[in-house]
């Protein structure tokens, strides 16, 4: 059994809540949402961050257009939404599995 928590939730060991699957990845709700729209999109690969996941680009371009769709099955395609990939303890990176959070639903402000 891995300890990565998010390994854990792709291998269905932790419920979450799922809102959208590709091949290769999988996108759920946050537990505890900074906005109306909080989705976490994360590869079913385990990779620590974007810059590791930023080795496989084919990888890294369908994480970000399944986002985009999260974004836009949300109704956020016309009023926007924001993608933030934390890298590293400054940004407060707490998950070390690559993750993408989809906010929005509300004005955001010039940085989260
Ligand atoms: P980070 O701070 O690493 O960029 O983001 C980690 C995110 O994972 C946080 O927004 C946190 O709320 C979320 N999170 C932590 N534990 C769980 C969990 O067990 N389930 C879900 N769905 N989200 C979680
Ligand atoms: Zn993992």
């Amino acid at each position: 059994m891995s300890d990565c928590l998010f390994c854990r939730i792709v291998a269905g060991e932790i419920p979450a809540t799922l809102v959208r699957e590709s091949e290769r990845t999988m996108a759920f709700r946050d537990i505890a949402p900074q906005a109306p729209t909080h989705v976490l999109v994360v590869p079913k690969d385990h990779y620590p961050d974007v810059a590791a996941l930023s080795a496989q680009p084919a990888l890294l371009a369908e994480l970000v257009e399944q986002a985009h769709q999260v974004a836009a099955d949300e109704g956020l395609g016309e009023r926007g939404y924001r993608l933030v990939f934390n890298t590293g303890a400054d940004a407060g990176q707490t998950v070390f599995h690559a993750h993408a959070h989809v906010l929005g639903g509300r004005a955001l402000g010039h940085l989260a």
